[in-house]
């Protein structure tokens, strides 16, 4: 009946989009599920206040669904794709929302907004590559709401921060009512699904710095979209080290990429980050990077491009992200 329902706040109130608030704030959770008329199926709203009420409520609800910034859920929601019976809302859940910048690793917490990692000045700094795949999620109403934690949870093979973890060997902490795990980010994505248990909540993400000091260090992340709200049609993450800004034609001592969009999985591909390691970057090595990239990725087409295209993109986009890191390295070092 309420097709228009857009937004819910079970806690107080209920926004249908465009019309009216209603305030609902009188009536139980569950209560207010039955008496919202709306697409998405019937479901038990649950509302944890900590970590570990949540991990036992997935403990207790195996087919339960977390909802966290609801961007993704919500749509499978309205359309019946996802028909939990139980929803638990961790939006409550602020131990999860939060940014450690350390001196070895970067850790950020499920909870974090795509906004706030985009905003953040000091990830800016530090680890460029997370706030510029942050700002080219969707628009700013999917960013404003949309988190990390549930950009790993859905696993989207077209996901940006997914071609990062794999391309930066990021790992994800797992927690559950009675332990707690690390995985890394090739080993959390596979087609399809991932290597999270249905009692698993995904507490953070995990970058090593080391790797890539702010000095010396340049990040990019291109990808070509079908209009500016879309996901990418493919898209690339780069990072790529230098060994001397100051002198001329800096070496490539490390590079790295991580393709969305262009495989089942996240994708990684070292034989693209082979083809410019170990000399400055030059048209050669750009050209080999772009071609291994087209024989390296495993498209899938789709309605809007065809596998052709998009191993055509990615050797494009290769070449441009490369291309776009190296300059930042070399001509932008970034300060701490
Ligand atoms: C129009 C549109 C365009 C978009 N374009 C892009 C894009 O270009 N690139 C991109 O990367 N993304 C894109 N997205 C997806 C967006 O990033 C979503 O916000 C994100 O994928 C899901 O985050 P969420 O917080 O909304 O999660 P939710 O929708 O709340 O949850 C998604 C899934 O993750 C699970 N989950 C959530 N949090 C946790 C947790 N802490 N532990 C375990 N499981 C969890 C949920 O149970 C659910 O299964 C787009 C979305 C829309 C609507």
């Amino acid at each position: 009946m309420w097709s228009k329902v857009y937004t819910i706040n079970l806690t107080n109130s209920l926004h249908i989009d465009g019309m009216c608030t209603i305030n609902v704030s009188h009536l139980s959770p569950t209560k207010k599920i039955g008496w919202v008329s709306m697409k998405p199926a019937a479901f038990e709203y649950h509302l944890p206040e900590s970590v570990s009420e949540a991990t036992r409520l997935l403990a207790e609800l195996p087919e339960a669904e977390l909802m966290a910034g609801n961007q993704s859920l919500g749509i499978a929601m309205s359309n019946r794709v996802a028909t939990p019976d139980h929803v638990i809302d961790i939006n409550g859940l602020t131990e999860l929302d939060y940014l450690d910048v350390g001196n070895e690793k970067i850790e950020v917490g499920a909870m974090v907004r795509h906004r706030d990692i985009e905003q953040s000045s000091v990830l800016a700094e530090t680890f460029p590559i997370l706030s510029i795949s942050a700002e080219k999620i969707a628009g700013p109403v999917v960013r404003n709401r949309g988190t990390l934690g549930g950009s790993i949870g859905e696993a989207d093979p077209g996901g940006n921060y997914p071609s990062v973890l794999v391309a930066m060997d990021g790992e994800i902490e797992l927690l559950s009512t009675d332990h707690t795990r690390s995985v890394d980010a090739t080993d959390y994505f596979s087609a399809e699904t991932t290597n999270k248990t249905d009692d698993e909540l995904i507490r953070c993400a995990r970058f090593p710095r080391e790797p890539f000091p702010s000095r010396r260090t340049g990040m990019a992340f291109l990808r070509k979209k079908e209009a500016a709200q879309s996901w990418p049609i493919v898209s690339v993450a780069s990072a790529i080290r230098v060994d001397d800004p100051a002198r001329q034609n800096p070496v490539i001592e490390e590079a790295r990429v991580g393709y969305a969009n262009a495989a089942d999985v996240p994708l990684r591909l070292k034989s693209v980050e082979a083809a410019i390691e170990g000399e400055p970057l030059s048209d050669h090595t750009l050209h080999t990077a772009g071609d291994r990239a087209y024989d390296g990725v495993q498209p899938q087409s789709e309605l809007h491009a065809d596998a052709v295209y998009k191993r055509e993109l990615a050797r494009e986009l290769t070449k441009r992200v490369f291309q776009r890191a190296y300059d930042r390295a070399t001509a932008e070092p970034i300060v701490v």
